[in-house]
């Protein structure tokens, strides 16, 4: 059987799949998207983009009490959680639209229904319809894990709820120290909320620079928040309408909430993928793809956090973009995922790009270390206490610049101008011949002149 309803079937309305269903629509492809849940994904609809808004909400009690030493008085503030969600849950509709349309107009078709492969070629709709596509796209994402089934693990919510909570919990206690955990830590500590974070580890962002580890750290103490490490929440109960998160170190936590943000998993259950013959990457756990996004099935491809690769939305775009390219665009195009500058949305921020010092020191023979940290400007009349981290890695060798770490408001936005100039391959020089921006914080990195630190490695005997 040769004949096909569609050239096209993507699995899943999130960002890879989006993207690439308008893509190859556009190279006039006859393309179906099938979304089970809401039309936008993970990002828009319960990650980036919901968290983002909240992380602005949050940060405007620190500009109020900022506000006093610079002559302002606003007396009492006051914050309401449901006009928040409600404004938020607006937003996010809006945008769900926007991308049904934007998809639409593309010449794709959008089926808002769960899809599972009956045979390789073949598509089964939870509405009973069969469609045969001579392409597959899985683009199904991933979901919050839940950890080991400790007894009251039913009363932990994860980040899918944690956007829907029908009050501001004004105590939660929140397990894990990597992207999520930290964000939602900061955002609830800025509403007010007295916040937990309980970690498993020696300290929070594991694979991050260790020096960024200790700043936002201390960062996020100096705010109030309780940081409990080499512990885990090992039993949850609840009295009334509270809950008792009991720790592995014999302690226990009271609280409103427990949020569990311990990693997601890639959403490979139950699709069918046994009948269509695609096989799953055994080190990971999500489908098995080449340089290319291409399964073990030549028809049949795989692309953003069902991966498992690096789990963020502008790279799930560029695969999904990268596949329409080379499969209906007749130009082979391969996702370089080398050097991608990503941030932490803590308070404040992190913002990161290239390899952490420790990293450079395993791969380098001599490596230089340039690091300041400073109070803000605008700290010395807001009286708040808090410091900037500025750190650059370099090889001495070569004298080019393989890392760059920064702790501090705005870092998120530095770091990806920045990573042009290190995607460049900018050499330390070239950082020092760029002129000073006066007065910014981002100035530092032009005007750091001597290593903090030197490291060469012996040669071996
Ligand atoms: P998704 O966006 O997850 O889309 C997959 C879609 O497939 C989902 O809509 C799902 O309902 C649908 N689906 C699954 N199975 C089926 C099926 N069988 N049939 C039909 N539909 C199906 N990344 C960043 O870069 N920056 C951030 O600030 C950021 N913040 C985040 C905050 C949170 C709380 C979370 C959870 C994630 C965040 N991320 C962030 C990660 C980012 O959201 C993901 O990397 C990105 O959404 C992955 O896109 P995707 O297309 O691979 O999958
Ligand atoms: P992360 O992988 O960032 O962090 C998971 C954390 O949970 C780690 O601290 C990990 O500890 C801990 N952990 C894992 N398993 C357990 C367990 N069984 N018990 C206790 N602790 C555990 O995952 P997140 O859930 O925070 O986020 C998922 C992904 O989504 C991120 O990795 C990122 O790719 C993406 N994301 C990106 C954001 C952004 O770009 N700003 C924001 C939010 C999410 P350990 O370190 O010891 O393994």
């Amino acid at each position: 059987m040769t004949d096909f309803d569609v050239d096209l079937f993507v699995i899943g309305g999130g960002s890879g799949g989006v993207r690439a269903a308008r893509i190859a629509a556009g190279y006039g492809a006859r393309v179906m998207i099938a979304e089970e849940y809401r039309m936008g994904g993970t990002c828009v609809i319960r990650g980036c983009v919901p968290k983002k808004l909240l992380v602005y909400a949050s940060h405007i009690r620190h500009d109020v009490e900022d506000a006093a030493g610079f002559g302002w008085s606003i007396p009492s503030a006051t914050f309401d959680w449901p006009t928040l969600i409600a404004n938020k849950d607006k937003e996010i509709a809006r945008l769900e639209a926007a991308y049904t349309s934007n998809v639409e107009k593309s010449g794709a078709r959008v089926v808002k229904t769960r899809a599972v492969f009956e045979d390789p070629h073949s598509l089964r709709l939870a509405t009973g319809e069969t469609i045969r596509a001579k392409y597959v796209l899985i683009a199904t994402g991933g979901a919050p894990n839940h950890g080991h089934a400790i007894p009251g693990i039913k009363h932990v919510i994860s980040s899918n709820e944690v956007f829907h909570l029908a009050e501001l919990p004004k105590r939660i206690v929140i397990q894990g120290g990597g992207y999520i955990a930290l964000e939602f830590a900061c955002i609830f500590a800025g509403f007010g909320s007295d916040v937990t974070l309980v970690y498993r580890g020696d300290n929070i962002l594991r694979g991050f620079d260790d020096d960024v580890r200790a700043h936002v750290r201390t960062e996020m103490e100096k705010d109030g928040i309780t940081i409990l490490t080499g512990c885990t929440v090992d039993k949850v109960g609840k009295h009334g309408h509270e809950f008792t998160s009991h720790l592995s170190n014999g302690s226990s936590v009271a609280s409103d909430q427990v949020l569990f943000a311990i990693g997601r998993h890639p959403n490979v259950a139950n699709l069918g993928l046994e009948k269509a013959g695609v096989a799953i990457n055994p080190k990971n756990g999500g489908i098995a793809v080449d340089s290319f996004s291409r399964t073990n099935v030549p028809h049949i491809y795989a692309i953003g956090d069902v991966t498992h690769r690096t789990n963020l939305t502008p790279v799930a775009i560029r695969e999904g973009h990268a596949f329409a390219d080379t499969v209906f665009g007749k130009k082979s195009v391969c996702v370089d995922h080398a050097d991608i500058p990503t941030a932490v949305f803590s308070q404040p921020e992190v913002g990161t790009i290239g390899l952490t010092e420790a990293q450079a020191r395993a791969q380098f023979t001599a490596v230089d270390i340039y690091k300041a940290t400073f109070r803000p400007m605008k700290a010395t009349m807001s009286g708040r206490d808090t410091r900037i981290l500025m750190k650059l890695v370099v090889d001495a060798t070569t004298d080019r610049v393989l890392g760059c770490h920064i702790v501090g408001d705005g870092a998120a936005e530095m770091v990806q101008v920045l990573g042009i100039a290190i995607k460049m391959k900018a050499t330390k020089a070239d950082f020092d011949a760029t002129m000073a921006l006066h007065p910014t914080a981002a100035e530092e990195l032009v005007t750091m002149r001597t290593p903090t630190a030197r490291y060469v490695r012996e040669a071996a005997e």
